[in-house]
């Protein structure tokens, strides 16, 4: 079993990153720069061990609790991890948040923002930011409407927030690609240049709307046993 499932995850990087390469390649964006973000919630440590081991160092996690018990240790083992928090934020747990990752890609209101702005004053550093915008404007899911972004990165960014880009979760039962378009768009007229977009079912959809940061899960790992939150 154990040697079965090594090879199915060892096969299925490799195939990723050869789908990456050709949608750069066919959708004319810099060759080599789309960032694959292995998203390791609920995952079984040998299997996350085994695409460290193939030299794969860029995660995502979606929650802070699960996130503090694996990665503190595989941060030991391994260098240069880089730990991505891809899930909501709750206050309380954002101080252990901004200590764990190197980017949160979930900022999505402003009391979050300001409460970043004060930690980061507190413990001298902040993760890079991503803005998550709820472009479907659904009512049960996180982040900042699509006509009350700009603004919102105005002021994270007059608070001295190092905000880099966007992200989205489009709706499940949508085409992804009005929502990558949407993204793409809200992101220019804010002077943002990353986008992360595109999980295991859409990331070349979301390459060629220009993601940069692409989260993928299922593919690599295979299917979750529990489900996730979101
Ligand atoms: C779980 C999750 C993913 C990965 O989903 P897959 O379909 O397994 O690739 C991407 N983004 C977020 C925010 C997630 O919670």
């Amino acid at each position: 079993m154990a040697a079965l499932f090594i090879f199915d995850i060892l096969m299925a990087l490799k195939d990723i990153k050869k789908r990456i390469h050709q949608a750069e390649v066919n959708f004319s964006r810099p060759i080599g720069t789309t960032k694959l973000i292995a998203v390791s919630k609920v995952q079984p440590n040998d299997r996350i061990e085994t695409v460290l081991d193939q030299g794969h160092r860029i995660f995502g996690e979606n929650r802070i609790q699960e996130a503090q018990s694996k990665w503190p240790a595989f941060k030991e083992k391994y260098e240069d991890i880089e730990l991505h928090i891809i899930g909501p934020l709750q206050s309380n747990k954002t101080r252990v948040a901004m200590q764990l990752a190197d980017s949160i890609h979930t900022l999505d209101r402003p009391k979050l923002a300001k409460n970043v702005a004060r930690l980061a004053q507190d413990l001298g550093k902040c993760p890079e930011l991503f803005v998550q915008v709820n472009t479907g404007d659904e009512p049960q899911k996180s982040g900042v409407l699509p006509k009350e972004t700009e603004l919102f990165v105005k002021e994270c960014l007059n608070m001295d927030l190092p905000v880099k880009g966007l992200m989205c979760i489009p709706p499940l039962n949508e085409e992804a690609s009005l929502h990558f378009a949407l993204l793409k768009k809200i992101s220019e007229n804010c002077g943002l240049s990353q986008l992360s977009m595109g999980m295991s079912g859409d990331f070349e959809k979301a390459i060629s709307f220009g993601a940069t940061h692409i989260r993928v899960g299922s593919a690599i790992f295979g299917e979750r046993v529990k489900s996730p939150e979101q």
